[in-house]
């Protein structure tokens, strides 16, 4: 490639077929069981005003320090491309004047965090972000992990992954913890890595995530959270696990789960698998009651997760669970003359198989070099229309897989495809 061709930003990265084949349908999957729970797609900018996720996602988080991608305009105000989507579902509802109703929302498409880019993590990257406000009860949290364990189950990859739960109580009941555990680890400072010692001046909740094994062996020892909690939250939690013991969802208590962003309480849960490496956080999310407050607009308890769309992608990818879709049908054309009859059978066996891709090679090179892009395009037949075919009003049809060739008027091919596609699928 010569040095003149621009190429796409770092962490950036094209999905082209089949790829974005398989995105597709797993997108499809994601929108029906969204749809089977009640959730309704919300559609929000991709561009917001820096202060919202200053003021929500919390100004010593990671997200907001390092990673935003955040600059003037043209106007001088500075915005920032979305690193989440909850900051701007809770803004959009004040705006709308909907905070306090029930509401079932998602929000899909691309997020920005200027991490460092490696297998997994992007700087663009997917998520489906899954919202509801109004409603306070921990029912309503398993609700919304059991929408993720149907489609971890329904995807293929329940046995790839597992849930990792923990409460973190409420702010009182965590700034008191915090207090006790600062105290802790200043005593400890010498076992601390420098990041960690950074976090416990800015952030240090963030602390007991650490992947670093001293850290962890030092944390063994230190307060826990659980321990702080009042009897609201204990009953919240407990509620919670019934719930999911009820519904023979497996989970984990992971006590040092926290999550990254700040505006937390009650319930936190994490999706993880042990399939990819370093990035081992495939979903995640948990309750955020204080937020549409803090953001100015009525007390309205709220709770959500987010599906990292590109790793789950990557999960199906390695397992080798789905193909890229193919067409059922591949249409070899002799010339011009032949063009409109297929054109016009093209677009009568869409009818008949409304599901199914019908594809014409509509360029007049050889039948060989025709039936070498069909046997590429993996479809289960091949059409031939040449001239006698256009004379008889009939085609010739071919089976790629098995061989078989036969010669058909419009209505037999339908009933042959139609029992054709019955015994594939048997
Ligand atoms: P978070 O908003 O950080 O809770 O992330 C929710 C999910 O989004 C994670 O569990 C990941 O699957 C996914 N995710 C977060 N950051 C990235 C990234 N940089 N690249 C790819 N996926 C990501």
């Amino acid at each position: 490639m010569s040095e003149h061709n621009i190429q796409s930003i770092r962490g950036m990265r094209d999905i082209l077929p089949p790829e974005s084949d398989l995105r597709e349908q797993l997108m499809n999957k994601i929108h029906h069981k969204l749809h089977q729970f009640g959730y309704l797609p919300a559609d929000l900018p991709l561009l917001e005003k820096t202060a919202l996720f200053q003021r929500t996602i919390g100004s010593e988080t990671d997200v907001v320090t390092k990673e935003m991608y955040t600059f003037l305009d043209r106007s001088e105000e500075s915005v920032t491309l979305r690193p989440e989507a909850t900051a701007g579902a809770v803004r959009a509802i004040i705006e709308q004047g909907r905070a306090q109703q029930v509401q079932r929302l998602y929000v899909e498409g691309a997020m920005f965090r200027y991490e460092r880019p490696q297998k997994g993590r992007y700087r663009q990257f997917s998520q489906v972000s899954v919202e509801s406000f109004g409603v306070k009860s921990a029912a309503q949290d398993v609700e919304l992990i059991q929408l993720a364990y149907e489609l971890f189950q329904e995807l293929g990859l329940i046995s790839l992954v597992r849930l990792e739960l923990n409460t973190i109580g409420l702010p009182e009941e965590r700034q008191l913890f915090q207090k006790d555990l600062v105290a802790y680890l200043q005593n400890h400072r010498q076992e601390l890595d420098e990041d960690s010692q950074r976090r416990l001046e800015t952030n240090p909740l963030r602390i007991l995530d650490s992947k670093d094994p001293q850290v962890q062996a030092c944390l063994d020892a230190a307060p826990a959270l659980l321990d702080y909690l009042g009897s609201e939250s204990q009953q919240h939690f407990e509620q919670v696990t019934t719930l999911l013991n009820a519904l023979d969802i497996p989970w984990r208590l992971n006590p040092r789960l926290v999550r990254g962003l700040d505006y937390y309480c009650h319930t936190v849960f994490e999706w993880t698998t042990d399939a990819l490496g370093a990035q081992s956080a495939v979903c995640a999310g948990g309750r955020y009651d204080g937020l549409v407050e803090q953001l100015g607009g009525a007390a309205t308890p709220a709770a959500g997760f987010a599906f990292g769309v590109d790793r789950i992608l990557l999960l199906l990818e390695q397992n080798a669970i789905w193909q890229a879709r193919r067409p059922l049908i591949y249409m070899v054309i002799a010339s011009f003359a032949e063009q409109a009859m297929a054109m016009q059978w093209a677009a009568k066996l869409r009818q008949q198989f409304p599901d199914d891709a019908i594809v014409l090679h509509n360029d007049y090179q050889s039948l060989k070099n025709q039936f070498k892009k069909a046997d590429k395009s993996g479809a289960d037949f091949v059409l031939v229309f040449g001239e006698q075919e256009r004379e008889n009003q009939q085609v010739n049809c071919k089976d790629l897989q098995s061989g078989a060739q036969h010669c058909f008027g419009f209505d037999e091919l339908v009933a042959y495809l139609t029992a054709q596609k019955d015994k594939k699928c048997q």
